[in-house]
């Protein structure tokens, strides 16, 4: 079974429903443009955000390829979340689908470039491991509702889950119960690195001023004694102390100072609203309006999620 076909089963299972918002669906205001060092590959990469009409939701556009930002073409891919089509590739991907989730751009169009114009890959930029640069870009500017190519204005679809759902793998699950309304809550542990050791974050609203002040500066935080592992992988060539927070197991925080004292457990919820952003269709919210509970989560889990939902209700 595809991924695209669990998708298919999971919106049309009676674990969700999709209903409206009261919300209309929306676009960036004008174009906005951002240009940056990407975090694995270390390639300088320039995003343009372009307004879209209603209805055509998110999309990259890469070497005038049209790539959705949806599970249909996640991959699983180490430290980063990545979209595939037709052999290009979009890596790091989630950041700027965070941002644009929480923040209500539903339909855009995401131009990205690099310098290598034979490569079928690219990935999104770091900036300062945070979804900051992307927020503060698309405040600048602003929403306008999109309009669909006749001009009329389209209500936002949200998937309101109608029963629990849990789903596991050994010590680390994501468990959704519904809920009128969107509360994250998210516990990490490591326990070898006492300075992180087990944090718990729970989100107590979800609108758009609270991940912007509570989610969005958030940063990407790494394991000092990972490093020199990663590397060896071919991943993080672009990784600075201006990218990412790092934590060594015995020294503690390398580069403070934090800008939560709970950040790294942010961060997670930061990943975990892009990835889940990748259940929108159509200009439609992706994030399941429920209490979302996650222990020690993984981007495999949330394949795993959408599998749980075809073998359970179809
Ligand atoms: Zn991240």
């Amino acid at each position: 079974m595809s991924l695209a076909g669990a998708f298919n089963a999971f919106k049309s299972s009676t674990l969700v429903s999709w209903k409206s918002t009261g919300k209309f669906q929306q676009t960036i205001a004008s174009c906005i443009q951002r240009t940056g060092k990407a975090l694995h590959s270390g390639e300088v990469t320039t995003v343009k955000i372009c307004p879209e009409f209603a209805g055509e939701g998110r999309y990259f556009d890469f070497r005038s390829s049209f790539i959705r930002a949806s599970i249909d073409f996640a991959e699983e891919t180490p430290l980063c979340t990545t979209l595939c089509k037709d052999g290009l590739t979009v890596r790091t991907v989630e950041h700027l689908l965070s941002a644009l989730e929480a923040t209500g751009v539903d339909n855009c169009r995401i131009e990205i470039s690099n310098s290598d114009c034979e490569g079928r890959s690219v990935e999104v930029p770091i900036f300062d491991g945070s979804a900051n640069e992307w927020v503060e870009a698309i405040e600048q500017v602003g929403l306008k509702m999109a309009t669909d190519c006749s001009g009329n204005s389209c209500e936002k679809l949200a998937p309101f889950l109608n029963e629990p759902v849990h789903v596991w793998k050994n010590d680390s699950f994501i468990t959704a119960f519904p809920s009128p309304k969107i509360h994250i809550t998210y516990g990490i542990n490591f326990p070898q690195v006492p300075a992180i050791g087990c944090q718990w974050f729970s989100s107590a609203s979800f609108d758009d001023s609270f991940y912007a002040k509570q989610i969005a500066s958030s940063r990407t935080f790494c394991i000092y004694e990972e490093v020199e592992r990663m590397i060896n992988a071919g991943l993080i060539k672009g990784g600075s102390l201006d990218n990412a927070i790092v934590c060594s197991t015995s020294r503690g925080w390398l580069n403070p100072p934090l800008r939560f004292q709970d950040e790294p457990c942010r961060h997670k919820v930061l990943d975990l609203i892009g990835d889940l952003s990748l259940f929108a269709r159509c200009g439609s919210q992706g994030l399941p309006v429920a209490h979302i509970v996650t222990y020690k989560a993984c981007a495999s889990l949330y394949r795993k999620l959408c599998f749980f939902c075809f073998i359970l209700f179809l």
